[in-house]
């Protein structure tokens, strides 16, 4: 049997294409589109302002949806952790993080990740598949009915991070589509402006990603100030280590919009690489590329698996400061959702909340 068309994947006009080539006006294809993305409708059988006689065409040639949630977790902070199978049956993770002016949503690029870093939990799945450029779509639809419920306005703005399971860059493609497809103003109009793209550091698409027109704001997941620690690390330091990465960054550069800066993601693993020393190489690795960024450390969100503690409260301050004194902006990132294994690293596609933090932070 030929596999059906996911239909949230498409765009506006591939969808007038689509049911033009199945004999139905273009216009069948607007609408449709403002069913799947604007009402965020996930079945035909809801669609019913359009003929009982289209709708049963579509069920044979497409789907509106390829996901089905498993559990849902929602941890003390009201973050929400979505664990979803694809209609293959593998894990896909979703966060959903209510804030006070704006929510932001989580997405994964991949199912599971190759990258082998050494500090996070999904790594230890390996690449099952990256998504596509619907299952994605479909993570944020998702998301936000459960949060608004079906089709329902979204009080506030929403931000996207495309930083669940996965290495975002190794899914460039889909993903680019998938940003094309949720900034439709008949849709789910989240422009790229609000959406921030986190990359291990594959060289060829930071590159490729500054001649994207519209484009999202990229982050760089940097662990370590020197090749030989990020070697260990973050095993992809040795396809791309760090003076290629950071003259991609700098070629980036001359991308960013005024005011706009990049960002250097730095997790924080107690004894390993959160010493003055570390921050003190941190930040002359990026004045001596005189990089318009700021650093966001990121306190490491233990697991059991994982050979790390996060750093002591007093550890992070220490190592913020110690960037500050050389004109590095830091900011330190408040861990979400960390009870049930939403936060950074941690999306493994537990079935369970965790077990009473050991090395809670205060
Ligand atoms: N593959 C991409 C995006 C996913 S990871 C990337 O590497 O950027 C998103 C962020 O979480 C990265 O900055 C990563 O370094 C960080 N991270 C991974 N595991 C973590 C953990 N256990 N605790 C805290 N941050 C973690």
């Amino acid at each position: 049997m030929r596999e059906k068309t996911h239909l949230t994947g498409l765009s506006k006009a591939e969808l007038e294409r689509f049911v033009e080539r199945s004999g139905e006006p273009a216009y069948r294809g607007r609408q449709l589109f403002g069913a799947l993305q604007r009402r965020r409708l996930r079945s035909f059988e809801e669609m019913s302002d359009l003929p009982k006689s289209f709708r049963t065409k579509l069920e044979e040639l497409a789907t509106a949806s390829t996901l089905t949630v498993e559990s849902r977790y929602v941890a003390q902070d009201g973050t929400r952790r979505y664990l979803m199978k694809t209609h293959d049956g593998l894990p896909v993770e979703t966060v959903f993080i209510p804030e006070e002016r704006r929510d932001t949503i989580c997405f994964s690029s991949q199912s599971g990740c190759p990258l082998q870093c050494d500090f996070c939990l999904t790594a230890k799945l390996g690449l099952l598949r990256t998504l596509t450029a619907g299952e994605m779509v479909e993570q944020i639809v998702v998301a936000l009915n459960d949060a608004y419920g079906v089709g329902e306005r979204t009080p506030r703005g929403t931000n996207l991070v495309a930083m669940g399971a996965g290495e975002p860059f190794l899914a460039f493609d889909p993903l680019m589509k998938a940003l094309r497809v949720m900034s439709d103003a008949d849709g789910l109009h989240i422009v790229p402006n609000r959406v921030t793209v986190s990359t291990a550091g594959v060289v060829p698409k930071i590159k490729e990603l500054a001649h994207v027109p519209e484009r999202p704001h990229l982050a760089i997941s940097l662990a370590a100030p020197t090749d030989e620690l990020r070697d260990r690390l973050m095993p992809i330091n040795k396809r791309w280590p760090l003076a290629e990465l950071l003259a991609a960054c700098k070629e980036f550069e001359e991308s960013l919009k005024p005011g706009e800066r990049f960002t250097f993601e730095y997790v924080l693993l107690d004894g390993v690489n959160d010493s003055d020393e570390h921050a003190r190489q941190l930040a002359n690795l990026l004045n001596r590329h005189q990089l318009r960024a700021k650093v966001n450390l990121i306190p490491h969100n233990p697991a059991e698996e994982l050979p790390y503690r996060p750093s002591p409260p007093e550890r992070v301050e220490a190592f913020k400061a110690a960037l500050e004194a050389k004109g590095v902006h830091a900011y330190v990132r408040r861990p979400r959702g960390r009870d049930i294994y939403a936060a950074c690293g941690q999306l493994a596609a537990r079935r369970t909340q965790a077990p009473p933090a050991l090395y809670q932070l205060s």
